[in-house]
């Protein structure tokens, strides 16, 4: 018997709600709770539809501490998913400590004048939920997530020493819209407009935004040009790997795509800063949210697949070995299932994993944790079972 809450009605939360339901033997009760209630009353109506299980729905802002606590000392979660946005974590870590309830999250925290990605915020908080005998799982989707679960797997099984660790993103998906994120255009746009940054023998190599790119081709798809960002598991996954002597993260962006965002970020809709409108403050870039497509509505039409994997290279038994592991997602199958695009799809369900981990006693321990802390083994087999199969090569040629 468990119930779990799940904040954020958006694509991510969404698809989080789907799995949950077609778990309910370990979810035996789901709260979906969010700014905006018609959100989540949409979701759990579209659910009792496809799978005849009642979800509870709640409005809450997540930025109010108190608010928080009042909904979670109510319907007394053992686990808080928060899907809300990375805004959130902390405010959501405090309430969490505050009602005695577990959590686990996709993003790490950010501050909303600060376009910062790093996880010392969070990881201050060992010793509260320590203390407590509470868990906090951070970066449970897929990358940050599947590709630290990808790595932990590698380094059990295949491994005596990780040297390089490549972490791949590609969305070969078309979406038909001249200009569209894949997630909450906000946050998207904030992390792709940083400085990159990669890891190279115990210093971080800052480089401009988006300078260093090559093709890298992608099974099933072939070549597509990918851009090397700083990407938030790179850090915990360093720390927790110490022999690693390189670790970089790729992202595939089209043509389009990218003339549009240096055009946005040219005439300043990018900024994260309050200007003046009219005798109105505004934030450029929550306008241009604004008259963004919506990522939740780009599935309908949505072809093509992602696919995301890890490719590194090491040392078994005293030979060099390299190792590939990888999901391909259709974009269309995801919609078909859930409603959603394949990136919501993919962030959403090792999030239900990890929550099933936890409520299953298989990932377990008072304090804060990234995923490749955890026992890879059965996580892999159940995100295989649950829409994200994974494929991998064994000594072949990597490429990077
Ligand atoms: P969306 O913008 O679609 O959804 C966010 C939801 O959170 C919205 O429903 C929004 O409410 C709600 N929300 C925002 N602020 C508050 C608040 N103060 N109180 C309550 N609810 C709030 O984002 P996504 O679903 O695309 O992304 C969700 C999270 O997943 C983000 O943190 C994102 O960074 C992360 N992510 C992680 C990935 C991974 O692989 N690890 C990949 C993709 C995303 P409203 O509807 O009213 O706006």
């Amino acid at each position: 018997m468990s119930k779990v809450l799940v904040i954020g009605a958006g694509g991510v939360g969404t698809v989080v709600v789907h799995k949950l339901a077609q778990n309910t033997d370990v979810f035996t009760e789901i709260m979906l709770a969010s700014r905006t209630k018609s959100k989540c009353d949409n979701v759990a109506a579209d659910i009792k539809k496809r799978y005849g299980v009642e979800i509870k729905t709640a409005q809450v802002d997540a930025d109010n501490v108190p608010e928080l606590v009042t909904l979670f000392k109510s319907f007394q979660p053992k686990l808080v998913i928060n899907v809300a946005l990375p805004y959130q974590d902390l405010t959501i870590m405090d309430a969490c400590l505050e009602a005695g309830c577990n959590y686990l999250d996709t993003a790490n925290y950010e501050p909303l004048d600060e376009a910062k990605f790093e996880y010392s915020w969070q990881w201050a908080y060992q010793d509260k939920f320590k203390e407590a005998g509470l868990t906090a799982i951070l970066g449970c989707g897929f990358d940050p997530g599947q590709t630290g679960v990808y790595t932990a797997y590698a380094a059990k099984h295949y491994f005596d020493e990780i040297h390089y660790l490549d972490i791949v993103d590609c969305n070969a998906g078309d979406h038909h819209h001249a200009f569209a994120t894949n997630f909450n255009p906000e946050i998207n746009i904030r992390e792709i407009t940083q400085k990159g940054r990669y890891y190279e023998n115990g210093e971080w190599v800052e480089t401009g935004s988006l300078e260093i790119h090559q093709p890298i081709n992608y099974p099933e798809i072939g070549p597509k040009e990918s851009y090397l960002l700083y990407h938030e598991e790179l850090e915990s996954l360093v720390k927790n790997y110490p022999t690693i002597k390189r670790a970089r993260f790729w992202m595939t962006f089209g043509q389009e795509y990218l003339t549009h965002l240096r055009v946005i970020q040219n005439i300043g809709m990018a900024r994260i800063d309050e200007i003046d409108y009219n005798g109105q403050k505004i934030v450029p870039i929550q306008f241009l949210k604004a008259v963004l497509p919506n990522p939740q509505d780009l599935g309908e039409n949505y072809d093509g697949w992602t696919s995301i994997g890890c490719r590194i290279r090491g040392i078994k038994d005293g030979k060099e070995r390299t190792y590939y592991v990888y999901n391909n997602c259709s974009h269309k199958a995801a919609y078909e299932e859930t409603g959603m695009q394949g990136v919501s799809y993919t962030t959403g369900v090792p999030a239900m994993t990890g929550a099933y981990m936890f409520l299953t006693g298989k990932w377990s321990g008072a304090g804060v944790f990234n995923v490749e802390e955890f026992d890879p083994d059965p996580f892999m087999e159940k995100v295989a079972q649950s829409g994200l199969p994974w494929n991998e090569i064994i000594d072949g040629d990597l490429e990077l």
